[in-house]
């Protein structure tokens, strides 16, 4: 699955992407990831890629010029959708990024917009964005953290991505945890602080320890 992203802060990618689960993805031809600096499709002699909003206001609006010609660069190589991150957009969850895996996945994958300032020209929106998402009900300065969080939850549903394919299929939100949270963990030493792990962990018994994991579900 190939990303794009569009933003004007490319840098801000870089640790995120070159760590664990989705450097080895990465590495593994799993997903191909893509970062394009808006500013240098900027046709402005000063590279600006913001201007003053029409009607007044505060701060700054992301200028179309830049933004439409990098998506029509992009797009020579992606067939997916235009994603704007966006505090307007569909609220992101467990179901819904599976959904968007599935239609991703057909289509490719996807270019995404990240906005800064107080957004992005709303003929942007109207021309070249097919969806978008919101990560949560709060406002960040910018949307390369919710790129980054969409292309986490969308990369651990690609098979192979995660070391065995099962461990998503029971994770919290999952249809086999019936839309519920996990059950706690616990792991070495058995006594932590006076805190004990569960007798029925230790037991062996797997029934008698998949009965306490559906009864802890929360
Ligand atoms: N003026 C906008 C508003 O009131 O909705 C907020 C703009 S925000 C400071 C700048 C950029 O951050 C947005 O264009 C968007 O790309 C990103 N962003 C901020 N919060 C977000 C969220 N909850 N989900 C997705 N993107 C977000």
């Amino acid at each position: 699955m190939r990303f794009d992203l569009l933003t004007i802060f490319p840098d801000i990618f870089k640790s995120y992407f070159n760590e664990s689960i989705i450097k080895n993805a990465l590495n593994n031809d799993k997903i191909i990831i893509k970062v394009h600096d808006i500013r240098k499709f900027s046709k402005d002699k000063h590279k600006k890629v913001d201007d003053v909003p029409y009607g007044g206001g505060p701060g700054m609006i992301m200028t179309p010029q830049p933004i439409y010609d990098c998506i029509q660069y992009v797009k020579k190589n992606n067939n997916g959708p235009v994603i704007y991150m966006s505090p307007a957009g569909d609220i992101l969850s467990q179901n819904k990024a599976q959904r968007l895996y599935k239609t991703l996945n057909g289509a490719g994958g996807a270019i995404i917009l990240c906005g800064r300032y107080e957004g992005i020209d709303q003929r942007i929106i109207d021309l070249c964005v097919d969806k978008q998402i919101s990560i949560g009900k709060y406002v960040l300065t910018g949307g390369e953290l919710p790129a980054m969080v969409l292309i986490d939850v969308l990369s651990r549903f690609i098979p192979g991505v995660l070391g065995t394919h099962d461990s998503i299929a029971e994770e919290s939100f999952s249809k086999a945890l019936k839309g519920k949270k996990e059950y706690p963990h616990y792991t070495r030493p058995v006594m932590f602080k006076s805190k004990k792990v569960p007798d029925v962990l230790q037991s062996g018994h797997h029934a008698k320890i998949k009965k306490w994991r559906e009864d802890n579900l929360r």
